[in-house]
């Protein structure tokens, strides 16, 4: 086997890759997410096919792109005015051979099939990479949750259960949150299942501390994607502090990474949502991002009113005309995508590179598209892909499951040197396995290859179910 047999293709795609992703095309058309997700993993592993021919006659990889299941219903609720509403609601059980169904559940007017199939199907890896005995799973609804009054909120949750309570539960399936669902939308979620099941289990987590939930789990996500970056930068004998540091959002993930981030001695000098961005050039230090807490998790406010409070900065609007989103054309050493799905691309990643950026670890879940993935690889700079980077917050969920089966707690301490300690072994695994496959220091072959492997031996073992 050759080094480029092994990893990601700069040019084009192998002969493996196209037959494979072609037959993948035909049955799924109309999923660009998926297929995309798809292919940066299937691009990574010819080389663990040739080595291994049993997965090959086994229809491992086949068996692994279809969903186990994908269950989708009607969501009717009536909002403050009175009026009925009807929104759609999704779960898909991606793959349990390692574990049951583990995921978060997104809501936001853009989930479709496609967008809960690529996060399913990169769960499915990323959990494996925890080394917690977790499957992969997701699910949501087209629902927005932005402008709504909390009673809104509710009685939309208590619909979307008043469902999907018979698919899930602790053995079975175990939703967390992810966009638009956190502690308040898991609280009106658990409580209905509880209502309608007559139990008080682990069903979902990210759970409040009062009722069941686990220490650093809000933190988990941001705080794990930035104990990865200093490790990828240990192996060059560099650190994070001093560094200028790009984030992107101002959400669970985004605020959590900042938090880090300055704890370690990082500079944060952006934040964005969905209508734009600030710069702040003197650096969001902790009170600035405390304010930003408020603002986001209480008041629901917008990122533009940052600027009415610290004048000195700048606030961008979003404008889609631009080819490119002029965040990541600021100056800096690192970034830190934590918004959304393909919220880098080609010409972003360049920019990147211009203003000397030379790390970019990912808080989301695919944000770089794969002319901006190739781009990092292509220049050789250290870059953490999703899968690996953002685990941290199934790693805690998985602690926080372990906790209440034993109906025991660990300080915060505790946990947050057991988040250290996973995201550490989730760096040497993406290490060793990049080593092993011929593409050493390549994190995306690393994470796809170590995440795969586990999940096809289990897949294996169990037989054609
Ligand atoms: P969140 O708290 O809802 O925050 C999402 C942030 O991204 C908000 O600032 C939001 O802006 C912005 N955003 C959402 N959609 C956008 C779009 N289409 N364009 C531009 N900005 C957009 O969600 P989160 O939990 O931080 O999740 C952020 C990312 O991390 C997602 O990709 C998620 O799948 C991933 N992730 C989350 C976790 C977790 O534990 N929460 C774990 C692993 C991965 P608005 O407020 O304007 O909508």
């Amino acid at each position: 086997m050759t080094t480029t047999e092994c990893c990601t293709e700069t040019n084009s795609d192998s002969q493996f890759v196209q037959d494979f992703m072609g037959s993948v095309s035909a049955r799924n058309p109309h999923e660009p997410e998926f297929l995309q997700a798809v292919h940066e993993v299937v691009s990574s592993l010819e080389g663990v096919m040739e080595r291994r021919p049993q997965y090959v006659t086994g229809k491992i990889l086949q068996r692994l792109v279809e969903p186990e299941r994908a269950i989708q219903f009607r969501v009717p609720w009536v909002n403050d005015a009175g009026e009925v509403e009807v929104n759609r609601g999704y779960r898909i059980g991606f793959n349990s051979a390692i574990g049951p169904y583990k995921g978060g559940l997104r809501f936001h007017p853009s989930v479709n099939l496609s967008i809960l199939k690529f996060l399913g199907f990169e769960q499915t890896f990323k959990n494996s990479l925890t080394t917690l005995p977790l499957g992969g799973g997701k699910g949501g609804a087209d629902f927005n949750p932005k402008g709504k009054s909390d009673g809104e909120v509710m009685r939309f949750c208590q619909s979307f259960m008043s469902v999907l309570f018979k698919h899930i539960g602790p053995d079975t399936d175990i939703p967390a949150g992810d966009i638009g669902v956190s502690k308040r939308e898991i609280g009106y979620l658990f409580g209905e299942y509880k209502k309608l099941t007559n139990t008080f289990v682990g069903v979902l987590t990210g759970r409040g501390l009062e009722w069941g939930g686990s220490l650093i789990r809000p933190e988990a996500t941001g705080y794990g994607v930035v104990y990865f970056a200093a490790d990828m930068y240990a192996t060059r004998g560099e650190m994070l502090e001093g560094k200028t540091c790009l984030v992107s959002g101002s959400g669970n993930v985004a605020q959590y990474t900042a938090e880090k981030l300055l704890e370690l001695g990082g500079k944060v000098v952006t934040l964005s949502d969905s209508s734009g961005w600030i710069f702040d050039g003197d650096g969001i230090d902790t009170e600035k991002l405390a304010w930003v807490m408020e603002l986001k998790n209480k008041r629901r406010g917008r990122i533009s009113e940052y600027v009415e409070q610290f004048p000195t900065a700048e606030y961008h609007a979003r404008d889609d005309s631009l080819d490119h989103n002029p965040l990541w054309s600021v100056p800096a050493n690192c970034a830190f995508p934590s918004a959304t799905q393909n919220e880098i691309n080609g010409v972003d990643a360049k920019n990147l590179l211009a203003g000397g950026v030379d790390l970019v670890c990912e808080g989301a879940n695919m944000p770089s598209t794969a002319d901006a993935q190739q781009t990092y690889i292509d220049a050789g700079i250290l870059y953490g892909p999703a899968k690996s980077t953002n685990a941290g917050g199934v790693a805690v969920s998985g602690l926080e499951m372990a906790q209440a089966s034993q109906r025991l707690f660990w300080t915060r301490e505790e946990v947050d040197a057991k988040l250290k300690h996973i995201m550490s072994k989730i760096h040497t695994q993406c290490i060793e396995a990049s080593e092993e496959f011929g593409c050493e220091g390549n994190y995306v072959d690393g994470a796809n290859i170590a995440g795969f492997v586990k999940v096809a031996e289990a897949m294996m073992a169990q037989g054609i179910v």
